[in-house]
């Protein structure tokens, strides 16, 4: 259990944020959550007025508070919308660690966070041994999009499509880099991610290239894990302090510029809600945090704002394939970044970007949201899925890994041939006609 003094300074501090709102009910109309309850208990709104008697509520039932407030895609929708600028998120956030705090993990939770998740070096060894039994339990299900589906009957598993381990993961390729500054004058540090680094490596790969073509210095520490981002929606706050200690201590080893990756979800998390909910320690961890938070950037903002994308010196070939692009929430509505990956885009002519309705309407995932609300998830995956149709593309992209698992699933089981794609692979294609510095 967290120290009783931290517990009671949320307290205070989620007390302070919960009287900015005025009850207004604007969040409803972009909540993906209400659109398929129509509870009032699912919508910000209701979430926050039960939040207000958290204390009474906290010692007659907290687990029922806490199971509606879990049932949240922390999508932030509503705090976008939210005339009042209620800090929707950091409210969630905060209520969750209390309620952890106050109620303690499952055990399952303690086993996965504090047992796996919290240690690299285990995390690695855990998903090596999943490949093994990844080739007795899974089958190939769609060839395109390159997803599994379970073999046998699976309550885990269920109906979904997933993206399998990948034989090798990136930080077996390449466990370290620290390469040079070139001609750009400007050395990144990459964040690689768990997704990217076991399921999606090719993805890491495209970074570097990319990063090299543009000859920025990239500096890669060993024995990079989770950003925190599972641990801290659980309300664990033993691990995400964790973890954050531990990238402080990795990322000391060099000077760096900016920190860049290619997931949505891990950009967020390192530049918004480390500096909200890191154990503030001491000044320095609290001015390392801080730091760390303003240099970190998506890898497509880095690219755009700060390096320059290679000239595109055609118009879109005959040949050119239609894309539709996904905003993840993580992207679009916490970091303001929309205009940067479709820049991405459009600079390789192979590709022709055509919009979908709703771009920027969440997928449903959610991160652990998909796993207890599975049917809910893919009602609203599937709401995505019919626009990414609508925009009659043969590809979709989205800079988000975990957007890409949920469109995955979800084109997947309806047997569609559209390819899911991250923005940086398509302009990585763009990079390999040429084969040369920029
Ligand atoms: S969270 Fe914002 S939008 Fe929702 S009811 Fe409160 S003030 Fe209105
Ligand atoms: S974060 Fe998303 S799912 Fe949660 S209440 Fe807000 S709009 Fe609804």
């Amino acid at each position: 259990m967290p120290n009783i003094k931290v517990l009671t300074k949320l307290m205070r501090e989620l007390e302070d944020q919960l009287v900015v709102c005025m009850r207004c009910g604007m969040c409803q109309a972009v909540c993906p959550v209400f659109a398929e309850t129509g509870f009032e208990a699912d919508v910000a709104r209701g979430k926050l007025a039960l939040l207000d008697g958290l204390l009474n509520e906290m010692f007659k039932d907290p687990q029922g508070v806490y199971e509606r407030l879990n049932k949240c895609l922390l999508c932030g929708s509503c705090a976008a919308n939210c005339p009042s600028g209620v800090s929707v998120l950091e409210i969630f956030i905060k209520a969750r660690a209390i309620l952890t705090g106050f109620m303690g993990l499952s055990p399952a939770k303690k086993l996965i966070l504090r047992g796996m998740l919290s240690r690299p070096e285990i995390f690695d060894r855990v998903a090596e041994w999943g490949l093994k039994f990844q080739k007795i339990l899974t089958k190939p299900a769609n060839e395109i999009i390159g997803t599994s589906c379970a073999r046998f009957v699976s309550p885990l598993l269920k109906d979904r499509h997933f993206m399998p381990l990948a034989p090798v993961p990136f930080h077996r390729k390449i466990p370290s880099l620290n390469t040079d500054k070139g001609r750009s004058g400007l050395k990144v540090l990459f964040y690689v991610g768990c997704l990217i680094d076991k399921v999606f490596p090719q993805l890491a790969q495209d970074v570097i290239d990319v990063l090299n073509y543009h000859e920025v210095g990239v500096f890669i520490p060993q024995k990079q894990g989770c950003c925190g981002i599972p641990a801290i929606s659980s309300g664990d706050l033993k691990t995400f302090n964790r973890l954050v200690r531990h990238h402080l201590e990795i990322f000391h080893d060099e000077k760096f510029d900016y920190l860049v990756t290619a997931c949505a979800t891990c950009t967020s998390t390192i530049k918004k809600i480390w500096p909200m909910m890191a154990d503030k320690a001491s000044e320095s961890i609290e001015n390392e945090v801080a730091e760390i938070a303003q240099k970190t950037l998506d890898i497509s903002q880095f690219l755009v704002t700060k390096v320059g994308l290679k000239k595109n010196a055609t118009a879109h070939i005959d040949t050119a394939v239609n894309v539709t692009f996904h905003d993840p929430c993580h992207l679009k509505k916490s970091l303001g970044v929309a205009a940067e990956p479709r820049a991405l885009i459009n600079a390789n002519p192979g590709y022709r970007l055509k919009e979908m309705p709703e771009a920027d309407r969440c997928c449903g995932l959610g991160g652990s949201f998909n796993l207890h609300y599975y049917e809910l998830s893919s009602n609203i995956g599937r709401a995505k899925r019919n626009n990414i149709k609508a925009s009659e593309s043969s590809v979709v992209a989205t800079g988000c890994p975990a957007c890409m698992l949920q469109i995955s699933d979800m084109l997947s089981q309806s047997d569609d041939k559209i390819a899911v794609k991250h923005p940086i692979e398509i302009y990585r294609e763009l990079i390999k006609i040429n084969g040369t510095h920029a």
